[in-house]
């Protein structure tokens, strides 16, 4: 039985900046009388950024100037929402900034890949602590709940495999009838132990369909910078066209021979519980974008793909 809960997942791009939010912020608006589990990513290139953070703090070189600008960014955003929403109290964010100094405060263990993860998971900690507190400033109920507690992993850091039985069940706990907007990090998980993981590079949506799967959610959508799932890359091809109705073997396929807009995981869980899902444009949040379901032959229509891949090796 599918429950009415609509799964929303917001990348990078789409709370890269103040206006940024407030544009997400007023997507969520749209959808204020249904019940959403929104999930986010790290704040525009955080990421990169805190994965040079952990290669310094790892190697033992001085990280200071790399801290001080992922400090500035989130300081900076989260001042510009409060100049927007006064009630907006930024303490929890220096609070988060503050345990990320302390975690590098410690020497790194010797695992490489799990000082990573312990590191770069801040970026979406960061990113999710502001959009909550502004959300509650500005009236928008919501519940923050912490990914690690949810998704649960094995320690293959930096690609954990998640722990289906254990993950349903934490998830299957949220109640959405006293509240109904849920927040939660994409990217992370958390290992029995207490650990962070994470799910590899780009993993927030995969974090969102593994949410609406457990919630046997009634659909998900990916929140992104272009109209739809296109027929080829526009940084490669001039004229490209929007694919409306796409099954999702074909997205799996094109997910795996490296169509980059979706996480090559992320349609599975989705197809065995039949879950529709969308990607639609951000910036154009009324259009119709393109689904990806069980559709057939007939309705998705034939327009052929490319997939552009450069310093490509060919052995014989
Ligand atoms: N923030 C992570 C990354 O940039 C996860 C994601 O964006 O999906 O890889
Ligand atoms: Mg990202």
């Amino acid at each position: 039985m599918k429950s009415e809960i609509k799964v929303f997942k917001f990348g990078g791009a789409s709370v890269n900046s103040a206006e940024a939010v407030q544009n997400a912020t007023s997507i969520i608006k749209m959808f204020s009388h249904e019940k959403l589990m929104i999930i986010i990513s790290a704040m525009g290139k955080t990421t990169n950024l805190l994965e040079k953070v952990a290669d310094a703090y790892f190697q033992g070189f001085n990280y200071s100037d790399l801290l001080k600008e992922n400090e500035d960014y989130h300081l900076r955003l989260a001042q510009q929402l409060a100049n927007i929403s006064p009630a907006l109290d930024i303490t929890p964010v220096q609070n988060v900034l503050a345990d990320l100094v302390k975690k590098l405060s410690v020497q790194p263990s010797g695992n490489y890949n799990q000082a990573y993860d312990q590191i770069v998971s801040f970026g979406e900690i960061l990113s999710t602590t502001i959009i909550s507190a502004y959300w509650k400033s500005m009236g928008l109920q919501n519940i923050l709940i912490d990914a690690q507690k949810y998704v649960c992993t094995d320690n293959t850091y930096r690609d954990a495999v998640v722990d289906w039985d254990k993950t349903t069940s934490r998830i299957q706990t949220l109640d959405f009838t006293q509240n109904k907007i849920f927040l939660t990090q994409g990217f992370i998980g958390g290992t029995q132990d207490g650990f962070t993981t994470t799910l590899g590079r780009e993993g927030s949506d995969y974090s969102a369909a593994i949410f609406a799967y457990c919630l046997n959610a009634s659909e998900m959508t990916i929140w992104k910078d272009v109209p739809g799932l296109l027929n080829a890359d526009p940084k490669y091809f001039s004229e490209t066209q929007k694919l409306d109705f796409i099954s999702y073997r074909d997205a799996i396929e094109l997910a795996y021979y490296g169509a980059t807009i979706i996480h090559p995981k992320t349609i599975k869980p989705l197809q065995n519980k039949n879950i529709l899902l969308r990607v639609k444009s951000f910036v154009q949040p009324t259009a119709e974008g393109s689904q990806i379901g069980s559709f057939d032959l007939e309705q998705s229509r034939k327009i052929p793909c490319f997939i552009f891949k450069t310093n490509q090796i060919l052995i014989t």
